[in-house]
């Protein structure tokens, strides 16, 4: 790196590529925390955040792992909130993770999933050979579940091959089977991450697939709220979501990040396949108060 591409201010010591947002198996990716954090120095990557799905038990051993290999490690999260009957996902990032109100709240999420998981599992069984301890048995330690390990579950029973075929069959809403879980909406996520030190960015906000994009009226009520950015560059986001998108952050000085979304074996998205600019990594670190980035 040239040194004028280096961070101007003194605290930023780190540099890229940069990846902000991997998953380990404290939620839905398939490896260790320190396993994720060698995948994607393999791939090049210098700077990542581990953002685990309502959990933040990863960042140590992702942050030893990181200062073996020489790569700067922020510690981060993907909140899960809901607008309306949309899934929503807001990535926190430099959070206090010892905060209250947060760790409230990602408790209520996570024990929420669990009885949900068991009501989809439940459905299923009716029409499937699949019971709870299937997966129980595809879910690390005290992950955050989700229908990710129940997919697991379907594989290991032979009944998908993967977890995308799960997700296009089984999984998918329109199959019946589907359960929610509670989410607060995501003005509280927003607020959450944000009275916690952190930075607040709306993960993949604009993904085909899945559900419409929230309304740019409600997510300028996020911008007031201090929502600190979208994550632009995602393979799920569609061309004209991310050129609406970007004009909303160009309009409000927003970050905007681009990342993985790495889940080891559970996706084929790889560590480095969208990155975020050196830039906007600094702005996010110098935005934060509630925890260090770990430079290597
Ligand atoms: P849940 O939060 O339990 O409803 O499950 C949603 C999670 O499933 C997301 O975090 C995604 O990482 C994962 N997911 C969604 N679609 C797919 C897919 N087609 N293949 C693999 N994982 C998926
Ligand atoms: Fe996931
Ligand atoms: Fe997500
Ligand atoms: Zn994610």
């Amino acid at each position: 790196m040239t040194d004028d591409a280096v961070p101007s201010t003194g605290a930023n010591r780190f540099s890229g590529p940069n990846d902000l947002h991997l998953h380990s198996n404290h939620s839905d990716g398939t490896e260790s925390p320190a396993e994720v954090v060698r995948q994607a120095h393999a791939h090049g990557i210098r700077t990542l955040a581990l953002t685990d799905h309502d959990r933040s038990t990863g960042w140590d051993e992702a942050s030893k792992a990181a200062a073996s290999l020489g790569v700067t490690f922020l510690p981060g999260m993907e909140l899960s909130a809901k607008y309306e009957w949309r899934s929503v996902h807001v990535l926190g990032y430099l959070f206090a993770p010892d905060d209250e109100a947060l760790r409230a709240e990602t408790d209520r999420i996570r024990n929420d999933r669990i009885g949900r998981a068991e009501r989809i599992v439940r459905n299923i069984g009716r029409d499937y050979d699949l019971v709870w301890d299937d997966v129980v048995a595809q879910t690390a330690g005290d992950a955050t579940v989700g229908r990710p390990h129940i997919a697991d579950a379907l594989i290991a029973r032979g009944i998908v091959r993967d977890r995308g075929e799960a997700f296009d069959g089984i999984l998918h809403p329109r199959e019946g089977y589907y359960e929610p879980h509670y989410a607060p909406d995501p003005l509280s996520a927003v607020n959450l991450i944000t009275r916690a030190g952190g930075v607040a960015v709306i993960a993949h906000p604009v993904t085909t697939g899945r559900d419409r994009m929230m309304p740019i009226a409600f997510i300028e009520r996020l911008i007031d709220a201090g929502l600190g950015g979208f994550e632009i560059d995602h393979r799920e986001n569609t061309e004209q979501g991310k050129k609406i998108l970007r004009d909303v952050a160009l309009k409000h000085d927003l970050i905007v990040t681009g990342s993985s979304d790495y889940h080891g074996a559970g996706k084929p998205n790889l560590p480095g396949e969208n990155t975020t600019s050196d830039a906007m990594v600094a702005r996010i670190i110098d935005r934060a108060t509630g925890t260090d980035p770990r430079y290597a």
